[in-house]
């Protein structure tokens, strides 16, 4: 049993009920942030927070929350849940409203957040990589909004899960965009390489700091669309997001990426992920 706080306040996840009018259940219709927390810190709580109010802006629903507030809520979830290392995830629906798909009037979002264990990826996972598919990218246009409307993610990551594998990278006109649930990367002469933000992928957070470390590490970057060629031809690949950080993809669609093992500049990543965190005390 865990704590989970519901529209102001913090309950057992058992005893927390929403209405079934609200236009998340009926609708999907709504946005979420997934935060790591580490030893109960947040870590990079403010990227998520202005994501967030991207993503509100995006489907119109003021925020309901300044960011002090949000910090003080998601801080006593961790509290409540005996802090350590937690994914936090919170959601604001548009609220409970008779069904209808125009946008109703003076209604007021649901706020939900829970927290859960955030198990580091397993040993042998970081020793041998992970197998990912390739799939069609048949998501809408608006990937840059994080809407909780998952449907598409959750049918592309289980068609990896289908076939052994533990992601789907998408493919969209002959382009790699990114993964289910994850954003890419490529190393190509000991280069990074990820596709430019826009409108078919998800600004994520690892992403940006993982350019961020790049920059500070003398590392050559370049945001650029990756063709399917491009991404069978990379010497690495990689699949970034806040629960899972950087995992090696060291098979894709069977074939060996590289050597087959994860590949030197994965390592030196690493390296330099977890001595931020440490940086910051996390
Ligand atoms: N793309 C998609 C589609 C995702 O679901 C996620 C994870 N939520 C990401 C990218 C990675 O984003 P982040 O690094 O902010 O977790």
């Amino acid at each position: 049993m865990s704590i989970v706080y519901l529209n102001g306040k913090f309950v057992p996840d058992d005893a927390a009920c929403i209405s079934v009018l609200d236009r998340g259940f009926i609708f999907g219709d709504g946005v979420y942030e997934v935060i790591p927390a580490y030893h109960g810190c947040l870590f990079r709580l403010s990227e998520h927070l202005q994501r967030l109010q991207n993503s509100l802006d995006a489907i119109r629903i003021t925020n309901p929350h300044s960011p002090q507030e949000w910090q003080t809520i998601l801080d006593a979830l961790i509290d409540k849940n005996l802090g350590g290392d937690l994914s936090v995830y919170l959601q604001v629906t548009r609220g409970v409203a008779k069904r209808d798909h125009a946008l109703p009037k003076d209604i007021t979002p649901t706020v939900f957040a829970m927290a859960n264990p955030l198990t580091p990826p397993e040993k042998t996972t970081l020793q041998y990589g992970v197998r990912a598919i390739t799939g069609d990218d048949y998501r809408w246009v608006n990937c840059h909004i994080k809407a909780i409307s998952l449907l598409p993610n959750v049918l592309l990551r289980q068609q990896a899960i289908d076939a052994g594998a533990s992601e789907t990278i998408l493919l969209r006109n002959g382009e790699a965009t990114e993964g289910a649930a994850s954003n890419l990367f490529i190393v190509e002469n000991n280069a990074l390489v990820t596709p430019p933000k826009g409108p078919f992928l998800l600004p994520g957070i690892t992403r940006d700091l993982i350019l961020e470390l790049a920059s500070q590490s003398h590392i050559t970057w370049e945001e650029s669309t990756i063709s399917e060629q491009r991404l069978r031809d990379a010497d690495e690949i990689w699949l970034t997001s806040s629960t899972k950080e950087i995992l090696p993809v060291t098979y894709l669609d069977n074939q060996k990426i590289g050597d087959g093992t994860p590949g030197p500049m994965w390592h030196k990543m690493v390296d330099l992920f977890q001595a931020f965190k440490k940086s910051l005390g996390q």
